[in-house]
């Protein structure tokens, strides 16, 4: 059984045809094969390009660019959609719409953004970001990958953990460092793969099985002129600046988790026989599900109220970080509460459950932890004394 969840009104008519059409894809192409994509580990890279094709993938390119043109609601739609049938699958778009074609659209050239976006909007060019290192995660600012000159380009040498789509990309949107320690010597470049750059190994992870996440370790490896993205020392502003609209879209990622949980617990609890008829009699059984049930509407609305600010070209940072804090903790909440619903099934791998509460687990630690959305969340309201 798939519940519809309740969306907030004050969408528009083509939000909801575009939450419509996700749906429906996702339910046709994505949820069949969920479970054995993950247990293969398989990257479903032929159903990415498809998705590049119909508009899912990318959708706030512009349409002078060849996208869809939509908003940051209808992303989010898109993601939570996908993400309830797989969140692995969901990762690929926040990862093309919101780390990559975010920050070509915030600050690349003309140039730049003629030469990606089409082929990033039509998904026949996958992109990655490429910020996080072995010793800077959570602190961004100590990242060490260094680029320097080279005639009118650059040289980048360094190393780079975590890499979403790293493995598949034909462009990287790589952040190094160009000038002194700190947070104003880190410059972004957009480029495809040179010489001097190595793919790591698939890095082993608890769940996400079909999102591909690797080292990527950079050689000398030559940038060409013009691959810059924004002012030279202004990269970690751009970073930061993707990641306020990325962790939008990962709470829209968690909102799917916990639907696909919900979803799941309500129709086993329904179906499943104990003491004479169905569990779902049961308030032991029926409580905790209304409680995240309950908690995943408040998710979904400030989830959809950051996307809106950002809409709207208002502040969202706070606001993003707010949703994601909460979105993952529910969607964490939601897993557990699934595999209590089904018992000893819940723990086996024949149901859904089991992998929901792998996969919820990522939404608590990328695009920034939870202590890295309190932590901005509590700047927002102290200021300066919270530094
Ligand atoms: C599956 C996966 C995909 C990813 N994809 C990408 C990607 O595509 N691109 C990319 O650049 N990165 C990516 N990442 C990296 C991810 O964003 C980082 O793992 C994350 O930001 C945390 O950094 P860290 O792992 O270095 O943890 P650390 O920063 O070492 O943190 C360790 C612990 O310390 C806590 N901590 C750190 N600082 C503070 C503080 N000031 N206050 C309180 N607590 C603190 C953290 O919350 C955490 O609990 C991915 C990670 C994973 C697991």
């Amino acid at each position: 059984m798939r519940t519809m969840g309740t969306m907030p009104s004050g969408l528009s008519d083509s939000h909801i045809e575009v939450q419509a059409l996700a749906r429906e894809f996702a339910a046709a192409e994505i949820a069949p094969h969920a479970a054995d994509w993950n247990a293969r580990k398989h990257v479903p890279v032929d159903l990415l390009r498809r998705m590049g094709e119909i508009g899912l993938l990318a959708p706030t390119i512009p349409e002078q660019y060849g996208g869809p043109g939509l908003d940051a609601t209808s992303l989010c739609l898109v993601v939570e959609e996908v993400a309830r049938a797989d969140a692995g699958t969901a990762v690929a778009i926040a990862v093309q719409a919101g780390l990559v074609a975010s920050p070509l659209l915030r600050a690349g050239t003309d140039a730049q953004r003629e030469q990606w976006l089409p082929r990033l909007a039509t998904g026949e060019v996958l992109g990655c970001y490429a910020l996080t290192e072995p010793d800077a995660g959570s602190d961004t600012a100590a990242l060490r990958t260094r680029a320097v000159p080279d005639g009118d380009g650059w040289r980048i040498t360094g190393a780079k953990q975590w890499i979403s789509n790293g493995a598949l990309a034909g462009v990287f949107v790589i952040f190094a460092r160009t000038g002194g320690e700190g947070a104003g010597g880190i410059s972004a470049f957009i480029t495809r793969a040179g010489d001097g750059l190595a793919v790591g190994r698939e890095i082993p992870k608890l769940g996400l099985h079909t999102s591909s996440t690797v080292e990527l370790a950079f050689d000398d490896m030559p940038v060409a002129a013009g691959c810059m993205l924004g002012p030279e020392g202004e990269g970690l502003k751009l970073a930061l600046a993707t990641l306020d609209g990325g962790r939008i879209t990962v709470a829209a990622q968690a909102c799917g988790i916990a639907q696909a949980a919900i979803d799941l617990a309500v129709s086993y609890a329904s179906a499943r026989n104990a003491f004479g008829g169905p569990i779902a009699r049961f308030q032991g059984v029926q409580f905790p599900i209304a409680d995240v049930a309950a908690e995943l509407e408040a998710a979904r609305l400030l989830t959809l109220h950051a996307a809106a600010l950002r809409d709207a070209g208002k502040p969202h940072g706070a606001a993003g970080a707010k949703a994601k804090l909460v979105a993952s903790a529910v969607a964490v909440k939601a897993a557990d509460v699934a595999v209590q619903t089904l018992g000893g099934y819940g723990y086996s791998g024949e149901y859904d459950a089991e992998r929901l509460y792998r996969d919820a687990k990522i939404t608590e630690i990328y695009e920034g932890t939870s202590q890295i959305q309190r932590l901005v969340i509590a700047r927002d309201l102290f200021g300066d004394a919270a530094r």
